[in-house]
């Protein structure tokens, strides 16, 4: 009886060459995928844990990974927001935040919710929002019966495309973004490439390999500036005290894949 340790022999060496690959169908020296254990989800109770090879940007308890943003508002210095109970809270005016760490193609997870008391309406109502690469905003907002313009509401790619859908909970509750964000390529001061979006809001698809048009900007779409191939994620500070939870990436290479 075969054992894993024994590694039987499997697939094939006679078969052809799948087109545009350097492997045969069925190629027995093809590499096997690396394992990653899973993480499991949150519940409205407690959140999730990440998979085993994301890099935790908050776990809960602490924003040590995280600094101002002058870019969102704030001077330079430490992060001003407040970590309670497993979550962070904008202190309003205080100012935007954003990650020690830089990246560029990666997969995002993150929580938040909105006060659950209700105060303002549009965009003046649970607005914070997500920042790739400091630049390219995906809209936080609490848009649960809550009429605002389309290219802003909830998981908007602000100001450009609006979500498929208004996937929001109600306010109060958590709610989960899902991001796998391609970045744009530079050739010197050249886009060679645009960035891509493909998102879940709570599970439901509201972006599919979705074109960023540049980086965003209000009233306005403005065209790509020549950046850095890294960059850290910030959190905007919309006034309003918006909570986050369980931030974590996994760095992918989206353009090497075959
Ligand atoms: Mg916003």
């Amino acid at each position: 009886m075969a054992t894993q340790q024994q590694q039987p022999r499997v697939g094939y060496d006679d078969t052809p060459f799948i087109p545009g690959q350097k492997y045969r169908v069925h190629d027995s020296t093809r590499p096997q995928p690396r394992v990653v254990t899973p993480g499991t989800e949150s519940t409205q109770e407690r959140a999730g844990r990440p998979p085993s090879d994301a890099v935790i940007l908050f776990d809960g308890t602490d924003l040590s990974g995280w600094v101002a943003n002058p870019r969102s508002g704030s001077s330079d210095g430490p992060a001003r927001w407040k970590v309670e109970n497993g979550y962070m809270e904008v202190v309003p005016r205080s100012g935007g935040i954003r990650t020690r760490e830089e990246f560029g193609d990666c997969q995002v997870h993150l929580e938040w919710a909105a006060p659950a008391e209700v105060v303002g309406n549009s965009q003046g109502r649970g607005n914070s929002g997500v920042f790739l690469m400091n630049r390219y905003e995906i809209q936080v907002l609490d848009c649960y019966d809550n009429p605002t313009y389309a290219d802003g509401t909830t998981a908007a790619v602000y100001g450009q495309h609006p979500p498929l859908v208004n996937a929001c909970r109600k306010p109060g509750e958590w709610q989960t973004y899902d991001i796998i964000w391609t970045a744009p390529r530079f050739d010197g001061e050249r886009l060679v490439s645009p960035a891509y979006v493909t998102m879940f809001h709570n599970g439901v698809l509201v972006h599919n390999h979705r074109e960023v048009l540049g980086p965003t900007a209000h009233r306005k779409v403005t065209p790509y500036e020549p950046h850095p191939p890294v960059g850290p994620l910030s959190l905007q500070d919309h006034g309003n005290p918006m909570r986050f939870r369980n931030i974590w990436y996994r760095p992918l290479n989206l353009h090497g894949q075959a």
